[in-house]
């Protein structure tokens, strides 16, 4: 096992990676901005390191920055999170070149998966289903993209090769708007991800998300840990996950949950992954893999009981997975809200000083925040300011837990979304389960949101 690891990101998941690293007996060094300074986190480091201002990308983007510090701290491996530098090849490449090791996949995973053109080309090889859509990018020729889409059929989506976190996809219904659709998306797709490739996919109309998560040892020993829902969504942005999916047989769930894990041992993947699909009419559309821990992992970790970050880490160290598929067992239902400074109403973010924050408890209630009374929130970052995750023997359980938690919760000085969960834990499609990925916005529409 290593003796430290250097630990390259912030907010919850810098925190839920500095747990892992104690459980294990490892000392963490945390790398921070000037935003950050006060974070508690950063506190409770055994060492930590300011790299530079509260922008990105002079400091939690900074690849020099970060392997400088891991190299006068003697950190032997590095945490990317997730976001930040988590799926960039080049960085994983730069910090095994310098002599650390990286925890999560190998360079080579990363960019196969990183560009979803060539990931879904290696799904099809590997045998898992994916969208029906373009053979691979989209070429030029006008001509040639309106034959690809009338043999798709619309509505098609029109996608960056290079895109994440729900930018970088337009969908298109006629042909009158095809053309310029995929010009403005080649566009976008150059600007914000320096690669304009992008791709067509048949739109599905009311799928819902469900993936699979992954472990891979890389001595070609994989292992899925069953299914995540996350359909509620927001602008293509999960709000609530869960596990597991409501309503789909488990030999349906079992069946993509193998070919995932086949996936994995064809690939030589190692690490945590998710295989992300929509699901519609009883049949699993592969649309992408995060080769990175996920915001959602905890409710895959409360009901199969497997700490995640801490596999990573023992990966990563060189271990075997110390089970097999067999021993891998579900238990009961996990449901995770993320919580947002944000206006639960416009959707507005809302940084700033939290007066007084109040953490919900109670049996199977877990919190993975790094907020406190008086933690200011810097409005450089993402809005989440963490997540609640309930665990019940049922779902009905778990939604009561998850109703109990947020109505103890307090949090003052900034806006949050908990009125937002509070109200989607007491609507009755919700409940029933198995809501498509459309559903929260036409909610929000019939609310008038
Ligand atoms: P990102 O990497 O930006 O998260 P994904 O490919 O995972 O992009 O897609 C994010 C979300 O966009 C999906 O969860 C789904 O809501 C929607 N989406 C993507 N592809 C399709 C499609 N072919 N049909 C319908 N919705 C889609």
């Amino acid at each position: 096992m290593f003796k430290k690891i250097l630990i390259a990101n912030r907010g919850e998941i810098a925190l839920r990676i500095q747990r892992a690293c104690r459980e294990l007996g490892v000392k963490s060094v945390v790398v921070y901005s000037e935003a950050d300074r006060d974070a508690k986190y950063v506190k409770l480091a055994d060492e930590a390191v300011c790299i530079g201002p509260a922008a990105s990308a002079q400091s939690y983007l900074s690849m020099p920055a970060i392997i400088a510090t891991a190299e006068v701290t003697d950190a032997e491996a590095i945490h990317p999170g997730y976001g930040f530098l988590s799926e960039n090849a080049d960085f994983a490449e730069r910090v095994e070149r310098s002599g650390f090791t990286f925890i999560g996949p190998t360079p080579d995973n990363i960019r196969t998966m990183g560009d979803k053109v060539s990931a879904k080309q290696a799904m099809r090889a590997a045998g898992v289903p994916c969208v029906p859509g373009s053979e691979g990018a989209l070429p030029d020729d006008p001509k040639e993209i309106i034959r690809i889409a009338r043999a798709v059929g619309y509505p098609v989506i029109i996608k960056a090769a290079g895109g994440g976190g729900g930018r970088g996809m337009r969908v298109v219904h006629t042909e009158a708007a095809l053309v310029n659709a995929v010009q403005m998306t080649k566009a976008e797709a150059g600007a914000a991800f320096g690669n304009p490739e992008v791709y067509m996919e048949k739109f599905l109309e009311n799928p819902r998300h469900v993936e699979i998560q992954v472990l891979a040892d890389g001595h070609k020993n994989a292992v899925w840990l069953g299914e995540r829902d996350c359909s509620m969504q927001r602008r293509h942005q999960k709000i609530i996950e869960e596990a597991p999916a409501p309503g789909i047989p488990r030999r349906t769930i079992e069946k993509i949950g193998d070919r995932c894990a086949t996936a994995c041992k064809k690939m030589g993947y190692r690490g945590a992954g998710t295989f992300e699909f929509l699901f519609e009419n009883g049949e699993f559309y592969f649309i992408e893999m995060n080769t990175r821990v996920q915001v959602e992992h905890p409710v895959t970790e409360m009901v199969t009981g497997v700490d995640i970050v801490a596999m990573q880490i023992r990966i990563a160290a060189g271990e075997k997975l110390p089970f097999t598929q067999r021993n891998i067992e579900m238990r009961g239902h996990a449901i995770e809200c993320r919580i947002n400074a944000e206006d639960p109403v416009k959707f507005v973010p809302s940084p700033g000083r939290i007066t007084m924050w109040h953490p919900p408890g109670g049996p199977g209630v877990r919190v993975d925040s790094h907020a406190y009374t008086n933690y200011f929130v810097p409005p450089n970052y993402d809005s989440m300011i963490g997540k609640i995750i309930v665990h019940g023997d049922t779902r009905e359980q778990a939604l009561a837990r998850m109703r109990i938690a947020l109505s103890e919760t307090v949090v003052e000085g900034i806006q949050t979304n908990i009125p937002l969960h509070r109200e989607l834990m007491a609507d009755a499609k919700f409940i029933e389960g198995g809501t498509s990925i459309h559903y929260l916005e036409g909610w929000m529409n019939q609310h008038k949101r």
